[in-house]
């Protein structure tokens, strides 16, 4: 298998992207595939069809309306039905120019004949609400874990004891926050309902970076709790010495790892120009 590919389970492969290290959940039933948040580049798709072929995939899930967490490819069937929450739902309705724009410039190709096909995708997506479902036999524990996003969900497969936690409880990179100060409130609450979701799972998938065991999640999470708590203790004055300045002694005062590769240093940077805005 090559290296993009990883298997903590026969029955559950993941796949991780070059870019920002994205991870699409493979989950093998009898009938076929079930993938959650499936890439978003070509090449991305292209690996994940070749792995999947010649099952079919079966359905999709998307954790929440971030673009590399949310499309989809013809090569994975162009009726298959794709699942989100209501919030992630609500969030395509609202920004899908914006959704698809912002890919679209990482390419860099204005002219890019893949935006009318990421536009009829996203308008295939339906939601599912928060609770179990049954679908294509099997079961589905679907979260509401906002703070990165509103919408965010986790998807707990019972069968598989997998947990797909979204953008939380990554090793590569510290807590992205949606901007205002009721997100950083909602993702320490989310933290809770993490903490019960890990404790029903074997294997913890983030949405970027490698899967966890539950005692690995749990180092994880308390990490995640270490930066939220630092970040909503922050007083004006702190932001004295310039951001740079704040964002090095922010990392070390915490010891916080994950925030050491230009993209992850960027997030934290997000985050910290956040908390310069809300409290002012
Ligand atoms: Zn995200």
């Amino acid at each position: 298998m090559d290296t993009h590919f990883t298997q903590p389970r026969p029955d559950m492969t993941i796949h991780q992207a070059e870019m920002f290290h994205t991870n699409t959940g493979i989950l093998k039933t009898a009938e076929g595939f079930i993938l959650v948040d499936p890439a978003f580049t070509q090449a991305d798709f292209e690996r994940i069809a070749a792995f999947t072929d010649p099952h079919p995939i079966l359905v999709g899930f998307s954790t929440h309306a971030h673009y590399d967490h949310l499309f989809w490819s013809s090569l994975f069937g162009n009726e298959t039905p794709r699942h989100c929450s209501e919030g992630t739902l609500g969030q395509i309705t609202h920004h899908r120019k914006e959704i698809v724009d912002e890919f679209l410039a990482l390419e860099n190709d204005p002219y890019n004949v893949n935006q009318c096909i990421y536009n009829k995708h996203l308008a295939l997506l339906s939601c599912l609400s928060t609770g179990l479902h049954y679908l294509n036999d099997i079961s589905v524990a679907v979260v509401a874990i906002p703070g990165h996003l509103q919408g965010q969900t986790a998807f707990l497969f019972p069968d598989y004891q997998t947990l797909f936690a979204a953008d939380t409880l990554s090793n590569t990179e510290p807590p992205s926050i949606e901007g205002s100060w009721q997100s950083l409130r909602d993702y320490l609450e989310t933290l809770e309902t993490l903490g019960e979701l890990i404790g029903q799972a074997a294997w913890i998938v983030p949405g970027h970076g490698d899967p966890a065991n539950p005692s690995e999640a749990k180092a994880r999470l308390e990490m995640d709790r270490r930066y939220l708590e630092a970040l909503q203790n922050l007083k004006v004055d702190d932001f004295s010495n310039g951001l740079e300045a704040l964002a090095s002694e922010f990392v070390m005062h915490i010891d916080e790892p994950r925030a050491n590769s230009s993209d992850s240093w960027q997030i934290h940077l997000q985050n910290l120009q956040a908390a310069y805005i809300w409290l002012n």
